[in-house]
């Protein structure tokens, strides 16, 4: 099936999404629970479309054999061309945002990291990429100003802060492009705070983005 990316008036934003180009370790505290050193560049990767699903399904039960964790990241939807930008162009070309779910076979991300190999297996997979609809970016402060949270179960277990990420926004999407062209429909998703853990079957999750955003799906 087809990811179309949209907003929340249902109107639909591209054909068809793009690429997904993350980054890891884009909060101090985060780096740090999982005694990872806190970078002094953006440590990127990319999910391929096809692990995007919609936020409002249920999740797919997680694997038996794998340990699957939530990371809530803030989810921008690319509007123009970008490629060695600056800052301020790349700023410009956002049109609007939502909130994304990174999901992570922990255990086999951290196999590989042991190993030195890469973490496709781990991040990539089909369903990996839990996308919400995107708020149009007029209804969006500032980006230090934005915050949003998950809830598991009615208990707040992640808190992010536009202000608390290490690349900001305009940064770290200048530094995307650098390294891969963002194209109109990419998404971008720009790291999670602390707080990750294992998806238990049956979990009820709620997340909330400032700007009137709120999400509740499930477990399966
Ligand atoms: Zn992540």
């Amino acid at each position: 099936m087809r990811f179309v990316p949209h907003f929340t008036d249902g109107q639909a934003y591209a054909e068809r999404l793009g690429k997904i180009v993350c980054v890891g370790r884009n909060y101090a505290e985060h780096a740090r629970e999982l005694d990872n050193p806190v970078p002094s560049e953006p440590l990127l990767f990319i999910k391929p479309a096809t692990s995007a699903v919609p936020l409002e399904s249920p999740i797919a039960a997680p694997l038996p054999h794998a340990e699957v964790h939530y990371e809530t990241e803030l989810a921008l939807l690319i509007g123009e061309e970008l490629s060695h930008v600056t800052a301020g162009e790349a700023e410009r070309a956002v049109v609007g945002i939502g909130l994304a779910l990174d999901l992570t076979l922990r255990d086999v991300q951290s196999r590989l990291k042991e190993k030195g190999h890469p973490w496709e297996i781990a991040k990539a997979f089909d369903g990996a990429c839990p996308l919400s609809s995107f708020l149009p970016l007029s209804q969006v402060p500032n980006w230090s100003a934005l915050s949003f949270t998950l809830e598991i179960d009615g208990e707040l277990r992640q808190q992010g802060e536009g202000a608390d990420m290490l690349f900001p926004v305009p940064t770290l999407l200048a530094e995307m492009s650098r390294h891969f062209t963002l194209q109109p429909g990419d998404v971008v998703l720009t790291g999670t705070p602390a707080g990750v853990g294992p998806l238990v079957s049956g979990a009820e999750l709620r997340f909330t983005l400032t700007g009137g955003l709120e999400v509740t799906t499930r477990v399966e």
